[in-house]
């Protein structure tokens, strides 16, 4: 059996993106810029697709810019309006921000000489209001806060940031790559100004992805040249993929209210049964806030690669909460920011569902993960040592 638990990294494209997309890997290879009919004919499917974006949010159309990914829009979003708008120099953004905000922000502060803000989060991985009112001062240019966490799914309130953002004249970015197609979000109603979607997460296809721009926020173009996406985006258009990702979205639209439960179940039944039938096993994040496809769960006295490697032997794919540089295993900086102990955060595992997640899949997972687990605990001279000294 294969097991597919690793959907916040990426999702399969859906047979109905994947139908959807074909006509245009053959007949229908006009360019959209075309006069002629060739290209007439493709644009108006190009202009279905925004539509269908657009509404997922609540926006209107030409607040919509088709991008190459999620990296692309976080980049453009920031690096776009900061330069439209050099003369503040403070930019706020979270310790938890996925690398394509937190890396911009590092990048800006080393070469640009930005003053920037990273707030910190609590032992659930929230931020807090308090300390983002306090890091804004006159000089504050932006805020990014992510909608739902990558990791461990948490979802931040951006409405409120958004409201406080408004108050102050702020520009407020979301990068909602995690959270869009999955919750309900009115743009309008959040005060949202700038918005980041992935087409891969969200199945619809690698490499296309989405930039929202509220109308009147002016925003420097990221690639320049041709007059595609109004001059704000140059490049002739990834049709088939921007095609397949309005499919995307119309398919979340009518399915998100459902599937939430179903997963959300599904997601429940898989944490309980792992945390009960396995001792010594934490839930990282805020279950009071979090995504109801994501669970990321540390497992003390063993190491997260070593899971990872025998869950894909026996057919299961998920993630680990560290991610392997120069040699040495360094721990998420989402956990770390958490203050997740050293003990567990090693062993952290995020397991993630999607809308082709069964229950014969999750019912697999909970018989194959606990003897894994015992089985690697058996082997760790820590496990070995603490059992030795709950006995005496
Ligand atoms: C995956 C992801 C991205 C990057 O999207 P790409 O399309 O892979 O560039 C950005 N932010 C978050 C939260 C993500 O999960």
């Amino acid at each position: 059996m294969q097991v597919y638990l690793d959907n916040n990294a990426t999702s399969m494209v859906s047979p109905t993106v994947r139908e959807a997309m074909m006509p245009f890997f053959g007949e229908l290879y006009g360019n959209p810029s075309s006069m002629h009919f060739f290209g007439g004919h493709v644009a108006k499917y190009v202009k279905e697709a925004r539509a269908k974006v657009a509404d997922l949010f609540n926006v209107s159309p030409d607040e919509i810019i088709f991008t190459s990914c999620g990296s692309e829009s976080d980049n453009h979003a920031i690096r776009g309006y900061l330069e439209a708008h050099p003369e503040k120099k403070h930019i706020v953004t979270t310790k938890v921000e996925h690398p394509a905000v937190l890396n911009v922000f590092k990048y800006l502060e080393k070469t640009k000489g930005y003053r920037t803000t990273y707030l910190s989060v609590n032992n659930k991985g929230m931020i807090s209001l308090d300390e983002l009112k306090e890091a804004l001062t006159p000089d504050t240019a932006l805020i990014s806060v992510m909608t739902a966490n990558n990791e461990i799914g948490n979802i931040f309130p951006i409405g409120d940031i958004g409201a406080i953002a408004k108050e102050r004249g702020i520009i407020f970015h979301t990068d909602a790559v995690q959270a869009a197609g999955k919750l309900p979000m009115d743009l309008k109603a959040l005060n949202v100004d700038m918005l980041s979607l992935s087409g891969h997460k969200i199945h619809a296809p690698k490499g296309i992805g989405v930039l929202y721009i509220r109308k009147g926020v002016h925003v420097s173009p990221f690639i320049i040249g041709g007059h595609q996406e109004s001059g704000r985006r140059a490049g002739t258009e990834n049709v088939p993929y921007i095609v397949g990702l309005g499919q995307a979205c119309e398919d979340a639209k009518k399915s998100m209210f459902d599937e939430s439960k179903r997963i959300g179940a599904l997601r429940d039944k898989l944490e309980k049964g792992l945390t009960q039938s396995i001792p010594y096993t934490h839930i990282n994040g805020d279950p009071e806030h979090r995504m109801y496809n994501t669970t990321n769960i540390g497992f003390e006295f063993v190491e997260g690669e070593a899971i990872l490697l025998h869950l894909s032997k026996e057919g299961i794919a998920a993630s680990s909460g560290s991610a392997c540089t120069s040699g040495s295993l360094e721990p998420s900086h989402v956990l770390m920011s958490m203050g997740i102990p050293f003990t567990y955060a090693h062993g952290s595992c995020r397991f993630s569902l999607s809308k082709f997640t069964t229950e014969e899949e999750i019912d697999y997972a909970l018989k194959t993960i606990p003897p894994i687990i015992q089985n690697l605990r058996d082997l760790s001279p820590f496990y070995d040592d603490f059992i030795t000294k709950q006995k005496k």
